[in-house]
């Protein structure tokens, strides 16, 4: 399910507050900071963003 357009906007990486790219589409669904030095990867769980930290994945 992705997310609305509108809300990735205005939602920020809470680890550096940079800007998120919409991964919502692919699988796993993910919201993906755009800073190339976090690139933390967050889930999206029933089109639902988990902008938690502790629940991101670590870039490789
Ligand atoms: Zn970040």
């Amino acid at each position: 399910m992705p997310v609305e357009a509108s809300l990735i906007e205005i939602l920020a990486c809470p680890a550096c507050h940079a800007p998120l790219a919409d991964r919502s589409a692919a699988d796993p669904a993910e919201l993906v900071c755009t800073s190339g030095d976090c690139g933390l990867a967050y889930p999206v769980r029933d089109g639902i963003p988990v902008l938690l930290v502790d629940e991101a994945r670590r870039p490789a």
